[in-house]
């Protein structure tokens, strides 16, 4: 089946999208996006997402390139059209095309860009066996709250970990806390019992998997405080986990090499993962 996206008002063949070379996004990564899993055919706490990515597109003062409905319909469509049961849609909106001058242009068109693709569901490994991280330092701007297409420290911090035999980089701030992963949440489970995460200050983007799983959370009454942790709590941490909509919720085994915990999936992890994928599921 021949791929299509949605291309400033059209759906085309993917050789046949493309967008401005004067493009914002192109040239300033002044754009922002979202990642909506689809799983059976639907998508994954769309209406989340697309609070989130009202909230981005505000905070950039980049207009909504249609109405919410609209934007909607457009989804669903890629999907359809696309033929994705299990995988991913991915929409970017930029502030446009228009010659290139840093400052907002006068009259520019946001352009929005939609695709999917069906993908493999996360490998079921992966959650049985653990994955490590590695720990690097936070080189990004201080609004990472946004979720924008500006991603060259996530980018290097990801191929970083890879080349060290890792899923995922882990990033700290000035102060030794970590903040999130490169593309994931972070969280740990203390000695006590109490599951910890960062709050979504302006250091970390809210993701909407975190949400989930803070509501099972909450549901469930396991004891939560979201807070920022250090390298050192994550290393002595029973257990730690990261999460995001490609990756669900993952156990982290080892950091920088040492194991967490005895090195293996922990009970509250794995719990709160079968929910979080049930209700994924059930979406
Ligand atoms: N943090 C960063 C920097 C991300 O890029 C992502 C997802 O791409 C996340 C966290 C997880 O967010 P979500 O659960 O909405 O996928």
């Amino acid at each position: 089946m021949s791929r299509i996206a949605y291309v400033a008002g059209q759906y085309l063949m993917h050789r046949q999208a493309a967008v401005h070379i004067e493009d914002r996004g192109f040239q300033f990564a002044d754009g922002v996006y979202e990642v909506i899993a689809v799983r059976g055919g639907r998508l994954v706490d769309e209406e989340r997402h697309l609070v989130r990515l009202r909230r981005s597109l505000g905070e950039l003062r980049i207009d909504p390139p249609m109405a919410e409905p609209a934007l909607k319909v457009v989804i669903g469509e890629v999907v359809r059209r696309n033929g994705v049961d299990t995988g991913i849609v991915y929409l970017q909106i930029t502030r446009g095309a228009a010659p290139r001058e840093h400052a907002f242009p006068k009259a520019a068109t946001p352009t929005l860009v939609v695709t999917a693709r069906r993908t493999k569901p996360p490998d079921p490994r992966l959650g049985e066996d653990g994955i490590a991280v590695i720990t690097i330092p936070d080189i990004r701007w201080q609004r990472c709250d946004i979720k924008s297409v500006a991603l060259i420290p996530n980018v290097l911090g990801k191929q970083q970990a890879r080349e060290a035999g890792a899923f995922e980089a882990w990033q700290v701030d000035r102060d030794g806390e970590v903040t999130e992963g490169t593309s994931t949440n972070a969280w740990i489970v203390t000695a006590d019992g109490t599951v910890v995460t960062r709050a979504a200050d302006t250091a970390i983007l809210n993701g909407v998997t975190r949400l989930a799983i803070l509501d099972i959370i909450r549901r469930e009454g396991y004891r939560l405080v979201e807070r920022p942790f250090t390298v050192a709590e994550a290393k002595a941490a029973r257990e730690a986990f990261l999460t995001s909509t490609t990756a669900d919720l993952l156990p982290v085994v080892r950091i920088d090499g040492a194991p967490v915990g005895e090195g293996r999936p922990g009970p509250l992890g794995q719990k709160l993962r079968a929910t979080y994928v049930a209700l994924a599921a059930a979406a």
